[in-house]
């Protein structure tokens, strides 16, 4: 048995119902987000010094070792090893790999309906998902390219309405002009039904808002 494995903190009182597959909050070393990525890899991070864990409640950092150390706090998931008992890190916090926290959201058809709440940007009307489409402001028979500015979301009457033509070829207006969306941590937590509530408390550090778009 090793010296970590002679140090693990008391086992806890409730059996655990962790998955290795649930959200660990990723921030650099300035504490921005960074990502999202599941309990085994932030572990496997823990592990090889790659991060260091940051506890939900008070704040304090821990390598492998003192994480495994402080035990496993009343109520808290945690992986079970042959000698170890370890508290899921809810939040890591990178040690060497200073990357740049992700600002920006990448064009897709998806993420064109999200900025448009799926709303038609012609007629107004609510769209659902099954039937919404996106339509090149400018054709792309004509020239239109695929980005922010030059595509909205559009029902099916609207689309085959407007067709090729350009709006005012076609008499129609858009309700408002497209941009690409600004990135907020929220549009991160919308991937996830359930995100752990101390997430929360590091958002509330985070900036909403990016230093540019
Ligand atoms: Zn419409």
């Amino acid at each position: 048995m090793n010296q970590t494995a002679r140090e693990h903190g008391p086992a806890p009182k409730e059996p655990s119902t962790c998955s290795l597959d649930e959200p660990t909050l990723v921030l650099n070393r300035w504490w921005l987000l960074v990502s999202v990525t599941t309990v085994a890899d932030a572990l496997c991070k823990l592990y090889t010094g790659a991060a260091n864990a940051i506890h939900q409640d008070d704040f304090s950092i821990h390598d492998f070792h003192s994480w495994i150390v402080r035990g496993v706090d009343s109520g808290r998931k945690y992986v079970r090893t042959p000698s170890l008992w370890i508290q899921i890190p809810e939040v890591i916090l990178l040690t060497h790999f200073e990357q740049e926290p992700r600002r920006e959201v990448s064009f897709s058809r998806t993420q064109v309906f999200r900025r448009d709440h799926y709303q038609c940007q012609y007629c107004g009307r609510n769209v659902g998902r099954g039937n919404i489409t996106m339509d090149h402001i400018l054709a792309r028979s004509r020239g239109g390219k695929t980005t922010w500015t030059n595509c909205v979301s559009c029902c099916t009457i609207c689309n085959a309405r407007k067709g090729s033509r350009t709006p005012k070829e076609a008499g129609m207006s858009l309700l408002k002009d497209p941009g690409k969306p600004v990135w907020s941590p929220d549009l991160l937590l919308q991937r996830y039904q359930a995100p752990h509530e101390s997430w929360r408390k590091f958002f509330a550090h985070l900036p909403s808002r990016p230093h540019h778009s």
